[in-house]
């Protein structure tokens, strides 16, 4: 090939990859703007994601602003900062445009506005200034917080005690319940003929760890993110750690520890301690969140009625929130806090349904043992451990007294004894409240029927 000749074959490709540039940067598709609408605007500001995409040329930039009847108020603007030439700088196909509305801060009225999203590619379309999209997308300004009234209820409760709410809401209310510090609870609506169609309650539990101060409150959040709230007058009573000294015997720690490696699946060391705190501390933890699974999904109408029973002809071994010290000789060794009741009678004693509740597990579980726990409704769960046999399977319905196993001394048991627990929620109560029926008449059942008229 001559000289001029690869110069005219040089050009040509060079002529050519301009073109090619030159169509592709002239694409005449505009940029996607994907913002979700309508959106309802309340006292608080909102967070608005809008995503804006062009897979041509790439996204160059957007302007955003809420138009109402007197005009229209700028929000945010952005260059992404793509060149319009190729290879003088990226280009994003995706960007992320997040807009916060405050429509206090902007004076907006209450009612209807707009929120439009514009925005260009980096196409050399319309004079090298690119294709545009326009969205409009409705917005709702509303300050008004939903209606909300709380019925008057208990004045006392006790630490690791459960307590009910009965409230009415106004029917834009989307979120209500009850705040306990950080947590929070959604309340149901009061099921029944006749009841009416504002009422909701809550039954909820106040764990043995709330700190002191901790602030209470009913609330319902609509759907522009208003909040109505009160402030319940309740007296939270305190409540003792009873402390407990165990001494590990000496048989338990060669026989029992060693067979519990085996049935939580602990490497046996050796070292029969140091077996036993991790048990008592790693699968204690395992074992524990298994339970919060298994207890956060409950049945919205009560299976339950009247009090729970406590095991037939039994001895209280230990009490609620006793805080155990483990020793081996006069060394302690490690600790826990017992969140249930240890109740004994003859060895493989009949282990009864406490109330009407849905099998929800009856299996092995760790430190539990052969372990079976019951859906009561409304948040509340039972749960049976260290039986030497299981009688009922998940699925069951059961009534009050029926059995569903046998005493035993599975698990981290020293001897033949039911270990029962309450949770309401997934947290831990004292069971002595639902064991009492007055109690239950008084705190649960009488709210929940005058709540219905
Ligand atoms: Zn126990």
């Amino acid at each position: 090939m001559t000289r001029s000749a690869f110069g005219g074959v040089v050009l040509l490709l060079m002529a050519a990859a301009v073109a090619a540039v030159f169509f592709t940067r002239c694409e005449g598709t505009p940029p996607v703007v994907g913002v979700a609408g309508p959106i309802a605007l309340g006292a608080a500001a909102r967070d608005v994601a809008v995503e804006i995409t062009d897979a041509g040329a790439g996204v160059r930039s957007f302007e955003a602003a809420v138009v109402h009847a007197g005009g229209e108020i700028p929000l945010a603007g952005r260059d992404f900062g793509g060149s319009v030439i190729p290879f003088l700088g990226a280009s994003a196909k995706q960007q992320s445009a997040p807009l916060s509305i405050d429509a206090k801060a902007l004076g907006l009225a209450q009612g209807e506005a707009k929120l439009r999203v514009s925005a260009r590619d980096l196409s050399w379309r319309d004079w090298t200034r690119g294709n545009q999209t326009v969205v409009e997308v409705p917005l709702s300004i509303d300050f008004r917080p939903p209606m909300l009234s709380l019925a008057p209820g208990i004045k006392y409760a006790k630490r690791a005690g459960s307590v009910l709410f009965v409230y009415d809401v106004s029917d834009d209310t989307e979120v209500h319940g009850v705040e306990v510090g950080d947590r929070f609870y959604p309340g149901l609506p009061v099921a029944g003929e006749g009841v009416p169609a504002s009422r909701r309650f809550v039954l909820f539990p106040l764990s043995q760890e709330l700190p002191a101060d901790v602030k209470i409150r009913i609330v319902a959040i609509d759907g522009a993110g208003n909040r109505a709230e009160r402030t319940p007058q309740i007296n939270i009573k305190d409540r003792a750690y009873p402390e407990e000294k165990i001494v590990l015997p000496e048989r338990f720690l060669s026989e029992k520890v060693p067979d519990l490696a085996g049935a939580t699946g602990v490497a046996f060391s050796g070292d029969p301690v140091a077996t036993f705190q991790e048990i008592n501390t790693r699968i204690r933890q395992e074992n524990e969140a298994k339970i919060r699974e298994v207890t956060a999904e409950s049945a919205n109408e009560p299976y339950f009625s009247g009090a729970f029973q406590q095991m037939k002809d039994s001895q209280v071994r230990s009490s609620f929130a006793e805080r155990r010290s483990y020793f081996v000789a006069d060394a302690k060794v490690s600790e826990s806090i017992h969140y249930g009741y240890d109740l004994a009678s003859l060895a493989g004693a009949p282990i009864q349904a406490s109330n009407r509740g849905k099998v929800v597990f009856a299996e092995e579980l760790g430190i539990y043992g052969g372990c079976v726990i019951i859906d009561h409704g409304l948040g509340l769960h039972t749960l049976y451990g260290h039986l030497s046999s299981i009688s009922a399977q998940v699925g069951d319905v059961v009534e009050q007294g029926q059995e569903i196993g046998r005493s035993g001394q599975t698990g981290l048991a020293g001897g033949d004894h039911l270990h029962f627990a309450i949770l309401l929620r997934g947290v831990y109560v004292d069971p002595v409240e639902w064991w009492d029926a007055k109690w239950v008449r008084e705190h649960v059942e009488s709210l929940l029927a005058a709540a219905k008229q």
